[in-house]
C-alpha cells in the first residue's frame, strides 16, 4: 500500500484498491484513471512484476510554467511548487529490469564518485588528461545512471487521470486503446 496518509494536497491523485481497473494506452502514453493502479506487470517488457512494487510519487506542472525561468529561477521554483500536481503510481518491474535499474544506479554513482576523485587527483597532479578523464567519467556516470534508472515520468496530471511516459511497447500493447474507450463513454452518455 502507498504511504499517502500524511499527504494533504488537494491535487493528490490517490490510488484506490477498490477500483483497480482504469489503465489505457494512448499512443506511447499510459492513461491511468485517478485512483486506479497499474497492472502488476513490468512496465518495460510486460513480464510479471517482481514484487513488492513501490508506490512512487510524481510531480507535474503545465510546461508553460517553465517560461518563468526566463524571468527568474526563484519565481519559477515558487510558482512550480504552488501549481504542481501530484500523483502516486505503482510502476512494476520484472526481476531482470529491477537488477538492470539497480546496476544503473550503483554504476552511475560509482562513475560520479570515481570521476570526481580522478578530477581532483588530476588537478593536484597537474595532469590535464587525468582531469579530463575524470570529467568524462563523472558525466558518463551521471547520464548513464539516469538513463538506466529511468522508470516512468508524468506527461500530464489532472483531477481525472495521470498520463505516463516511459512504458515499453509490450506493456502498452497489453492495455486497451483509450480513444476507443472514450468514444464508447461518449456514445453511452449521448
Ligand atoms: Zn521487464
Amino acid at each position: 500500500m502507498p504511504d499517502v496518509t500524511n499527504v494533504v494536497s488537494p491535487t493528490l491523485v490517490r490510488p484506490d484498491p477498490a477500483r483497480p481497473e482504469g489503465a489505457w494506452r494512448d499512443g506511447k502514453v499510459v492513461v491511468l484513471r485517478a485512483g486506479a493502479g497499474l497492472p502488476s506487470r513490468c512496465v518495460k517488457c510486460n513480464a510479471p512484476a517482481d514484487g513488492p512494487t513501490k508506490w512512487r510519487r510524481l510531480y507535474w506542472h503545465h510546461p508553460a510554467i517553465y517560461l518563468l525561468i526566463l524571468i527568474s529561477i526563484l519565481i519559477y521554483a515558487i510558482v512550480a511548487l504552488i501549481v504542481r500536481k501530484q500523483a502516486v503510481v505503482n510502476p512494476g518491474l520484472c526481476a531482470a529490469h529491477k537488477r538492470r535499474r539497480l546496476a544503473g544506479i550503483l554504476g552511475g554513482w560509482a562513475g560520479v564518485v570515481l570521476g570526481l576523485g580522478l578530477l581532483i587527483f588530476g588537478v593536484a597532479d597537474d595532469s590535464g588528461w587525468t582531469a579530463l578523464a575524470g570529467v568524462a567519467l563523472f558525466f558518463g556516470g551521471l547520464f548513464g545512471g539516469m538513463v538506466l534508472a529511468y522508470l516512468v515520468s508524468p506527461a500530464r496530471v489532472d483531477k481525472d487521470a495521470v498520463r505516463l511516459r516511459g512504458c515499453g511497447s509490450a506493456f502498452l500493447e497489453s492495455l486497451p486503446e483509450f480513444s476507443a474507450w472514450a468514444a464508447g463513454q461518449r456514445a453511452g452518455i449521448g
